[in-house]
């Protein structure tokens, strides 16, 4: 008999090596599920990982594993593609909220690094972050890099403060470009302050009365195409927070590495993405949480209609992309009202599978393929040799639905289990 999963999974001194056997195994990059597959990892590292046996030399003379998990699922941590750890998404109070966010940078930064050990914990074990301006995201991006921060806590990836137009949208999360001569010394700044990635802010948000992008876009293509050879430049990526079919457009005509929501996105500017290489995080999670919560945040008949109906074309959008194959990553926008740090990743999982997207490919993008928006693409968010063992191990098969990761699992987390 095996001893229980979570003591026979964690390295010890005296067990430096563990050999697992489990049910399934989910290669990410390959998009397909192992059946009684074999793992042996350190605290470092997986050595080997396949439907075969480990390699005898890797074995020392073992012949019995330290676990059989027949109905047990082994899956690569989970990769949140955008979220703002300085916000608390689980006030939904707009004033609480904006109380919050007036709080001094400190306790800002105090705040999202005791998210970091929660988010690892559901088996999150790193995060594209979406911008504040206090900081936060740079300090903890340092604090974690090269996966080598406090034990057990998930790595974050920061562009800084967003960059958005002066007098627009975007300024409790970013900084006006006209803070700087021109583009090309924007860029250089953020980079300078040590961001991983380039955040833009081409467009408003949805108006939700209104049910569409009301203010015209704040960025051209034009200079979106400046942002982006500029980012390029530097090695960063360009994250674009686009909604509305004219600022989405702008968005996608301008090269961005990846449109963030995306509401209002047309069936030709799919087309265009699907050329030009751009991908797409669609964050159906905050929109969804207005609908959810419609009482608290006072929308009633047509407002609400208007919800309903956006998320109905997102949908719709999301499945003549899945069709296109346009490269679609997972992130919930946690922070945003209503979506919390976590459990936010998981409803999102959740939304895009039931506007059809199939679990394998959400699951193989919310790991491997959301690895794709970390600089460096660090050794994690797939089960194979030489990545780091950090991993979520689960009876709930979450390749019958994601839903099943809202149930208990076992994550492990460079050899241990958290
Ligand atoms: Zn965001």
């Amino acid at each position: 008999m095996n001893a229980a999963p979570a003591e026979s999974l964690t390295t010890t001194a005296a067990n430096p090596t563990r050999w697992v056997i489990v049910g399934q195994l989910l290669d990410a990059k390959n998009r397909r599920v192992l059946s009684n597959a074999h793992l042996l990892y350190d605290q470092q590292q997986i050595l080997h990982a396949g439907e075969t046996p480990p390699p005898a030399d890797l074995l020392a003379g073992r012949t019995i594993p330290d676990a059989t998990l027949p109905d047990y699922t082994a899956l690569p941590g989970l990769i949140e593609g955008h979220s703002h750890i300085f916000l608390d998404g689980d006030e939904l109070n707009v004033d609480k909220r904006a109380a919050y966010q007036k709080q001094d940078a400190e306790t800002l930064y105090q705040q999202a690094a005791q998210r970091l050990r929660a988010l690892a914990r559901l088996g999150i074990i790193a995060m594209r972050d979406g911008g504040d301006k206090d900081q936060v995201g740079l300090r903890l991006s340092k604090l974690t890099a090269n996966g080598s921060g406090p034990a057990g806590a998930a790595q974050v990836f920061s562009p800084g403060a967003g960059i958005h137009r002066q007098g627009r949208y975007g300024a409790f999360f970013g900084r006006a470009l006209e803070n700087y001569p021109d583009i090309e010394s924007c860029v250089q700044a953020c980079v300078e302050e040590g961001a991983d990635h380039i955040k833009i802010v081409p467009t408003g948000i949805i108006n939700f009365a209104k049910g569409q992008v009301v203010a015209k876009p704040q960025f051209s293509a034009e200079e979106i195409r400046q942002f982006k050879t500029a980012a390029r430049a530097r090695g960063r990526q360009l994250m674009a927070h686009a909604s509305g079919d004219l600022g989405v457009g702008h968005a996608i005509d301008g090269g961005v590495d990846t449109v963030e929501h995306g509401f209002f996105i047309t069936a030709d500017q799919l087309k265009n993405m699907r050329d030009y290489g751009v991908a797409w995080v669609p964050t159906f999670t905050p929109v969804q949480e207005q609908v959810d919560h419609a009482d608290l945040m006072g929308w009633t008949g047509e407002t609400l209609d208007n919800l309903k109906k956006i998320l109905a074309n997102h949908a719709h959008s999301l499945r003549q992309a899945l069709t296109l194959g346009i490269n679609i990553l997972v992130g919930s926008d946690a922070g945003s009202c209503g979506v919390s740090h976590g459990l936010g990743l998981l409803r999102e999982m959740e939304l895009l599978e039931n506007a059809g997207m199939p679990t394998l490919t959400i699951l193989s993008q919310v790991t491997y393929g959301n690895r794709h928006l970390l600089p460096g693409q660090p050794p994690y968010g797939s089960v194979e040799k030489g990545f780091k063992p950090r991993l979520i191990f689960t009876r709930h098969n979450p390749l019958a639905t994601v839903r099943n990761l809202y149930h208990e699992h076992l994550v492990l987390f460079d050899g241990k289990i958290l």
